[in-house]
Protein backbone atom coordinates (compact mmCIF):
# COMPACT_ATOMS: atom_id res chain seq x y z
CA UNK A 1 0.00 0.00 0.00
CA UNK A 2 1.12 3.68 -0.65
CA UNK A 3 2.06 5.63 1.72
CA UNK A 4 -0.70 8.27 1.39
CA UNK A 5 -2.82 5.72 1.23
CA UNK A 6 -1.70 3.91 4.89
CA UNK A 7 -2.25 7.58 6.59
CA UNK A 8 -5.48 7.84 5.12
CA UNK A 9 -5.80 4.30 6.76
CA UNK A 10 -4.25 4.94 9.99
CA UNK A 11 -6.48 8.80 10.35
CA UNK A 12 -9.42 6.91 9.83
CA UNK A 13 -8.95 4.49 12.86
CA UNK A 14 -8.10 7.24 15.06
CA UNK A 15 -11.21 9.26 14.27
CA UNK A 16 -13.07 6.27 14.95
CA UNK A 17 -10.99 5.68 17.85
CA UNK A 18 -11.38 9.47 19.09
CA UNK A 19 -15.47 9.31 18.09
CA UNK A 20 -15.59 6.03 20.60
CA UNK A 21 -13.12 7.14 23.80
CA UNK A 22 -15.38 10.57 23.70
CA UNK A 23 -18.96 8.57 23.18
CA UNK A 24 -19.39 10.09 19.83
CA UNK A 25 -21.25 8.31 17.30
CA UNK A 26 -19.63 6.58 15.10
CA UNK A 27 -18.92 7.63 11.89
CA UNK A 28 -20.29 11.12 12.51
CA UNK A 29 -16.82 13.05 11.44
CA UNK A 30 -15.95 13.61 8.14
CA UNK A 31 -12.62 13.74 7.16
CA UNK A 32 -11.84 16.17 4.61
CA UNK A 33 -8.15 15.67 2.88
CA UNK A 34 -6.15 19.34 2.88
CA UNK A 35 -4.78 19.42 -0.04
CA UNK A 36 -2.19 22.71 -0.27
CA UNK A 37 0.54 22.47 -1.63
CA UNK A 38 0.00 18.94 -2.82
CA UNK A 39 0.55 17.84 -6.57
CA UNK A 40 -2.21 15.97 -8.33
CA UNK A 41 -0.77 12.58 -8.58
CA UNK A 42 -0.54 12.63 -4.51
CA UNK A 43 -4.40 13.67 -4.27
CA UNK A 44 -5.11 11.05 -7.28
CA UNK A 45 -3.53 8.73 -4.78
CA UNK A 46 -5.69 9.75 -1.88
CA UNK A 47 -8.58 9.57 -4.18
CA UNK A 48 -8.40 6.07 -5.60
CA UNK A 49 -7.59 5.10 -2.10
CA UNK A 50 -10.92 6.24 -1.02
CA UNK A 51 -10.90 9.62 -0.06
CA UNK A 52 -14.00 11.93 -1.85
CA UNK A 53 -13.22 15.53 0.34
CA UNK A 54 -10.95 17.71 -0.18
CA UNK A 55 -10.05 21.07 0.39
CA UNK A 56 -7.95 23.89 -0.84
CA UNK A 57 -6.62 27.50 0.52
CA UNK A 58 -5.71 29.22 -2.22
CA UNK A 59 -7.67 29.70 -5.72
CA UNK A 60 -4.72 30.01 -7.86
CA UNK A 61 -3.18 26.78 -7.01
CA UNK A 62 -6.70 25.11 -7.01
CA UNK A 63 -7.08 26.50 -10.68
CA UNK A 64 -3.72 25.54 -11.67
CA UNK A 65 -4.43 21.70 -10.61
CA UNK A 66 -8.13 21.82 -11.47
CA UNK A 67 -7.76 20.38 -15.13
CA UNK A 68 -5.91 17.47 -13.73
CA UNK A 69 -8.20 16.57 -11.05
CA UNK A 70 -11.34 17.13 -13.16
CA UNK A 71 -11.77 13.11 -14.31
CA UNK A 72 -12.23 12.67 -10.46
CA UNK A 73 -15.82 12.71 -9.01
CA UNK A 74 -14.50 14.77 -5.60
CA UNK A 75 -16.02 17.38 -3.63
CA UNK A 76 -14.43 20.31 -3.07
CA UNK A 77 -13.96 22.54 0.22
CA UNK A 78 -12.54 25.93 0.33
CA UNK A 79 -11.19 26.70 3.57
CA UNK A 80 -8.63 29.65 2.71
CA UNK A 81 -9.07 33.27 3.46
CA UNK A 82 -12.01 34.62 0.60
CA UNK A 83 -10.72 37.78 -1.06
CA UNK A 84 -13.86 39.29 -2.66
CA UNK A 85 -12.11 39.66 -6.29
CA UNK A 86 -12.04 35.54 -5.92
CA UNK A 87 -15.91 34.62 -5.01
CA UNK A 88 -16.88 34.12 -8.64
CA UNK A 89 -14.38 31.20 -9.16
CA UNK A 90 -14.98 29.72 -5.46
CA UNK A 91 -18.77 30.12 -6.16
CA UNK A 92 -18.53 28.08 -9.43
CA UNK A 93 -15.99 25.62 -8.19
CA UNK A 94 -16.31 24.30 -4.75
CA UNK A 95 -19.66 22.16 -3.24
CA UNK A 96 -18.97 24.04 0.37
CA UNK A 97 -16.83 27.31 1.33
CA UNK A 98 -15.91 27.27 5.56
CA UNK A 99 -14.47 30.22 5.64
CA UNK A 100 -17.10 32.84 5.42
CA UNK A 101 -15.92 36.34 7.40
CA UNK A 102 -18.35 38.79 6.51
CA UNK A 103 -21.61 40.09 4.52
CA UNK A 104 -19.50 41.02 1.74
CA UNK A 105 -18.30 37.88 0.99
CA UNK A 106 -21.39 36.02 1.29
CA UNK A 107 -23.78 38.14 -0.54
CA UNK A 108 -21.21 37.96 -3.50
CA UNK A 109 -21.01 34.00 -3.13
CA UNK A 110 -25.19 33.98 -3.18
CA UNK A 111 -25.09 36.46 -6.66
CA UNK A 112 -22.65 34.54 -8.32
CA UNK A 113 -23.44 31.02 -7.59
CA UNK A 114 -23.90 29.57 -11.06
CA UNK A 115 -28.29 28.95 -11.07
CA UNK A 116 -27.52 25.16 -12.49
CA UNK A 117 -25.61 24.23 -9.63
CA UNK A 118 -27.15 23.36 -5.70
CA UNK A 119 -26.56 25.75 -3.55
CA UNK A 120 -23.11 26.32 -1.49
CA UNK A 121 -23.06 25.03 1.58
CA UNK A 122 -20.98 27.85 3.54
CA UNK A 123 -19.73 27.95 7.27
CA UNK A 124 -19.24 30.98 9.40
CA UNK A 125 -15.41 31.25 10.13
CA UNK A 126 -15.14 32.11 14.18
CA UNK A 127 -11.91 33.22 15.87
CA UNK A 128 -12.67 31.77 18.64
CA UNK A 129 -9.20 32.20 20.25
CA UNK A 130 -9.37 35.72 19.34
CA UNK A 131 -5.72 35.62 17.59
CA UNK A 132 -4.63 38.62 15.53
CA UNK A 133 -3.31 36.66 13.03
CA UNK A 134 -6.20 34.58 12.40
CA UNK A 135 -9.10 35.75 10.08
CA UNK A 136 -12.74 35.10 11.06
CA UNK A 137 -15.18 36.45 13.44
CA UNK A 138 -15.62 37.37 16.72
CA UNK A 139 -18.26 35.23 18.84
CA UNK A 140 -20.37 38.51 19.06
CA UNK A 141 -20.70 38.83 15.74
CA UNK A 142 -21.83 35.66 14.54
CA UNK A 143 -25.35 35.91 15.19
CA UNK A 144 -25.65 38.86 12.51
CA UNK A 145 -24.23 37.26 10.20
CA UNK A 146 -26.09 33.79 10.63
CA UNK A 147 -28.79 36.25 9.68
CA UNK A 148 -27.64 37.65 7.07
CA UNK A 149 -26.54 34.33 5.34
CA UNK A 150 -29.75 32.58 6.01
CA UNK A 151 -31.79 35.08 3.65
CA UNK A 152 -29.32 34.37 0.95
CA UNK A 153 -31.22 31.96 -1.15
CA UNK A 154 -28.09 30.37 -3.39
CA UNK A 155 -26.56 29.78 0.12
CA UNK A 156 -27.00 27.01 2.63
CA UNK A 157 -25.92 27.53 6.24
CA UNK A 158 -24.01 24.49 7.51
CA UNK A 159 -22.44 25.40 10.53
CA UNK A 160 -19.30 27.54 12.26
CA UNK A 161 -15.31 26.81 11.00
CA UNK A 162 -12.22 27.43 13.10
CA UNK A 163 -8.43 27.41 13.11
CA UNK A 164 -6.75 27.46 16.42
CA UNK A 165 -3.10 28.61 17.01
CA UNK A 166 -0.70 25.99 16.64
CA UNK A 167 0.83 26.67 20.30
CA UNK A 168 -2.20 25.52 22.54
CA UNK A 169 -1.99 22.52 24.61
CA UNK A 170 -4.90 19.86 24.87
CA UNK A 171 -6.69 21.57 27.30
CA UNK A 172 -6.29 25.17 25.91
CA UNK A 173 -7.34 22.92 22.86
CA UNK A 174 -10.48 21.64 24.35
CA UNK A 175 -11.27 24.59 25.61
CA UNK A 176 -11.52 26.41 22.34
CA UNK A 177 -13.31 23.76 20.80
CA UNK A 178 -16.00 23.48 23.45
CA UNK A 179 -16.80 27.34 23.33
CA UNK A 180 -17.44 26.65 19.03
CA UNK A 181 -19.73 23.70 20.40
CA UNK A 182 -21.48 25.62 22.77
CA UNK A 183 -21.90 28.68 19.81
CA UNK A 184 -23.31 25.74 17.40
CA UNK A 185 -25.70 24.86 20.09
CA UNK A 186 -26.93 28.40 20.75
CA UNK A 187 -27.65 29.32 17.12
CA UNK A 188 -29.43 25.69 16.97
CA UNK A 189 -31.72 26.86 19.54
CA UNK A 190 -32.08 30.14 17.71
CA UNK A 191 -33.84 28.26 15.39
CA UNK A 192 -31.17 27.70 12.72
CA UNK A 193 -31.13 24.53 11.10
CA UNK A 194 -27.09 23.85 11.41
CA UNK A 195 -25.51 20.84 11.34
CA UNK A 196 -21.21 21.53 11.21
CA UNK A 197 -18.33 22.15 13.04
CA UNK A 198 -15.38 22.25 11.05
CA UNK A 199 -12.63 21.91 13.23
CA UNK A 200 -9.15 20.07 13.95
CA UNK A 201 -6.75 19.87 12.09
CA UNK A 202 -3.51 17.58 12.13
CA UNK A 203 -2.34 18.84 14.91
CA UNK A 204 -5.41 18.97 17.29
CA UNK A 205 -8.46 16.84 15.75
CA UNK A 206 -8.58 15.00 19.28
CA UNK A 207 -9.84 17.44 21.05
CA UNK A 208 -11.87 18.47 18.11
CA UNK A 209 -13.87 15.56 17.79
CA UNK A 210 -13.94 15.36 21.97
CA UNK A 211 -15.87 18.82 21.62
CA UNK A 212 -18.02 17.64 18.58
CA UNK A 213 -16.60 18.23 15.25
CA UNK A 214 -18.73 16.86 12.44
CA UNK A 215 -15.96 17.72 9.76
CA UNK A 216 -11.87 17.20 10.48
CA UNK A 217 -9.44 18.99 7.92
CA UNK A 218 -6.35 17.01 8.06
CA UNK A 219 -3.53 18.07 5.29
CA UNK A 220 0.04 16.71 7.09
CA UNK A 221 -0.95 13.44 8.89
CA UNK A 222 -2.21 12.19 5.45
CA UNK A 223 0.60 13.44 2.40
CA UNK A 224 3.19 14.15 4.74
CA UNK A 225 4.69 17.51 6.61
CA UNK A 226 4.77 20.49 4.76
CA UNK A 227 7.83 21.58 3.17
C1 LIG B 1 -3.60 23.75 6.29
C2 LIG B 1 -4.94 23.75 6.88
C3 LIG B 1 -5.49 22.60 7.48
C4 LIG B 1 -4.72 21.30 7.63
O1 LIG B 1 -3.61 21.47 8.45
P1 LIG B 1 -2.61 20.23 8.68
O2 LIG B 1 -1.72 20.68 9.75
O3 LIG B 1 -1.92 20.03 7.37
O4 LIG B 1 -3.45 19.05 9.03
C5 LIG B 1 -6.79 22.66 7.96
N1 LIG B 1 -7.51 23.81 7.88
C6 LIG B 1 -7.03 24.92 7.32
C7 LIG B 1 -7.89 26.12 7.25
C8 LIG B 1 -5.73 24.93 6.81
O5 LIG B 1 -5.24 26.05 6.28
Amino acid sequence: MCEIAENLKQIKEKIHFYENKYARILGSTQLIAVTKNRSPEEIILAFEAGQKDFAENYLQEFLAKRDSLLKLNANWHYIGRIQSNKTREIAENFLWAHSVDREKIAQRLNEQRPSNLPKLNVCIEVNISQDPQKSGVGEREVLELAKYISGCENLRFRGLMTILHESQDFSEQLHSFKKMAILLKDLKRQGFPLDTLSMGMSGDFEAAIAAGATQVRIGQAIFGARK
